[in-house]
């Protein structure tokens, strides 16, 4: 089976036999995909003729409720995105979860949010300016919506959330969007925009998908649209210097690697609550979605004298946890999602272990259960890295798998140095019952992370979860992470609107002030 492609407002098939998608446990090819022979420059132009003036038909409330119908169609096929998440992914009910159901809270919290926005079609920013004597000149900024398309390039880990943790904002800022879904896991992307498609919720040409590789795509970019990225960094600069992205000064958004790190407080002490809190979540971290998470932890700053009961109580519970082919029932943690991701982790295991000496697992011949002829597993491995701040590898090197470093640290200005050897992440977590340190810490660190989650024991288990993107809150992070910015509620609308200022006669200022909304009502 050929995976369809719907681009240009018809369900296309591109040429030759295309790009397998496997099955990571049992080896079995499952569909392929090709973009090859597709006309992607008029699918662009499609998008852009179509699709865009027909949302921009729409006020933000009726979208909003358009992203509420999404979400309910979705919800309907649960099951079916369960089951192929299992095939493709390797992904256990709960790593199934996280994608599928992280993907429709997200739809319904930007359809909830998007009702604020009432009747309007554009934002008006901040007070009308005086720029003459009288007030019949006068200065208004407005934030309109961009005439283009929204092109979507994403990795493969999260094939449902990654489409529409960035098509709720854009569909809701009124930008058509055209997704190219990363090749290995492209059938749950693929498969939730045929059900869209299908049900006919949104106008021609707002929803399109290219599958397999994006060819010449980027060639026919233009000023007046976005390209929002998620993927390795590599890719990114690719992606960031492409000659067309360039010369149309194209906005991009990237999301890229990162290798975050949560940090433990000097105040805390072995056994403690907010110690349990730390443990908890890093085992969580390492093992949901197998570790290959953009936000999960990558590195465990601890103080000196308890590195080695972090490194034990950690341990101990990823012992608990059986690794194998999450159709048997006892399985916890899955296989990476192809043999290609296998063999990038296990090089990069083999640089971290230039630094590092093994605490846990590491043995790449490990038995997985019930998977005798799978290679895609790694086995959940916590390593230990004394000399944190003279190493390299540790803190460049995303293992993309169940891989964490323990780095013990000697006081609060360590801990910050070694956070920044990231060179920027998505998020860091702190667990400390000390306000000062915590406070220190985020100040420490804020300019290279777009989220820091601070937990002590009055917060215990009501916090968010380390690696858990809420739609209300911002995602995305500086230096290595990218320099992007995605959600953050209706905030994330604004990457899909220029802002320009009008200087003109009070009674054009008064009418397209009277027809916009407050874009303070983004932030509220
Ligand atoms: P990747 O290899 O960089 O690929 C990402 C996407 O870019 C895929 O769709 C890929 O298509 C496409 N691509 C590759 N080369 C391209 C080119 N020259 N022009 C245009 N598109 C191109 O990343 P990945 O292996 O899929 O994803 C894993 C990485 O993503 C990890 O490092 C992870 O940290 C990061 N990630 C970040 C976030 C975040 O929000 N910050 C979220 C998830 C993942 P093909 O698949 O067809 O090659």
């Amino acid at each position: 089976m050929k995976l369809a492609n719907y681009l240009s407002g018809r369900w296309q098939e591109g040429q030759g036999p295309g790009t397998p998608l496997t099955d990571p446990v049992t080896g079995d090819v499952l569909a392929s995909v090709s973009s090859d022979g597709l006309d992607l420059a008029a699918a662009l132009d499609h998008s852009r003729r179509v699709g865009n003036p027909a949302l921009a038909a729409l006020s933000y409330g009726e979208r909003a409720a358009l992203l509420g119908r999404i979400a309910e169609v979705l919800s309907s096929h649960r099951e079916t995105y369960f089951a192929l998440s299992l095939q493709n992914s390797g992904a256990t009910e709960g790593d199934a979860s996280f994608d599928v159901d992280g993907a429709i809270y997200t739809l319904k919290t930007y359809a909830r949010a998007g009702k604020a926005l009432g009747d309007a079609r554009h934002l008006n920013d901040g007070a009308t300016l005086p720029l003459a004597k009288t007030d019949v000149f006068q200065g208004q900024h407005y934030w309109l919506p961009l005439s283009g398309v929204a092109i979507f390039i994403n990795a493969f880990n999260f094939p449902a959330w990654g489409l529409w943790e960035k098509a709720a904002p854009a569909l809701q800022a009124g930008m058509p969007v055209l997704v190219k879904p990363a090749t290995p896991t492209a059938w749950l992307t693929q498969r939730m925009v045929e059900d869209v498609i299908k049900a006919g919720i949104l106008p021609e040409g707002a929803l399109s998908i290219v599958c397999g590789g994006a060819r010449d795509l980027l060639d026919h970019v233009e000023e007046c649209d976005v390209v929002s990225f998620t993927g390795s960094a590599d890719t990114a600069a690719r992606i960031r210097t492409h000659p067309q992205v360039v010369a149309r000064s194209v906005r991009v958004n990237i999301e890229a690697d990162s290798v975050n790190s949560a940090i433990l407080g000097p105040d805390v002490t072995a056994g403690s609550p907010t110690f349990d809190l730390l443990v908890r979540e890093v085992v969580r971290e390492m093992t949901i979605k197998t570790g290959q998470k953009c936000t999960a932890i990558r590195r465990i700053l601890v103080p000196q004298a308890l590195a080695d009961a972090v490194g034990q109580a950690i341990a101990e519970k990823l012992a608990k946890y059986p690794v194998g082919n999450p159709r048997s029932t006892e399985v916890r943690v899955g296989p990476l999602v192809s043999e290609a991701q296998r063999s990038a982790a296990l090089e990069g295991l083999a640089r971290l272990g230039e630094e590092c000496t093994v605490v846990f697992g590491g043995n790449p011949d490990f038995s997985p259960i019930d998977a005798p002829d799978s290679k895609a597993f790694v086995q959940p491995t916590l390593l230990r890295c004394d000399r944190g701040l003279a190493a390299r590898h540790v803190h460049d090197t995303e293992v993309f798998g169940p891989v964490a470093t323990l780095v013990p640290y000697q006081d609060a200005a360590e801990a910050i140095a070694l956070a920044r050897r990231g060179r920027g992440s998505l998020v860091a977590s702190v667990y400390s019952d000390d306000t000062d340190f915590t406070t220190r810490l985020t100040l420490g660190i804020a300019d290279l992370h777009g989220r820091v989650m601070a937990v002590n024991s009055e917060v215990g288990n009501q916090h968010t979860g380390h690696g858990n993107v809420v739609p209300t809150c911002l995602h995305g992070g500086g230096g290595r992470a990218g320099g992007g910015e995605e959600l953050g509620g209706l905030r994330g609308l604004l990457f899909y609107h220029r802002r320009m200022v009008l200087q003109g006669p009070k009674a054009v200022v008064d009418a397209l002030r009277a027809r916009g909304a407050d874009a303070a009502l983004l932030t509220a």
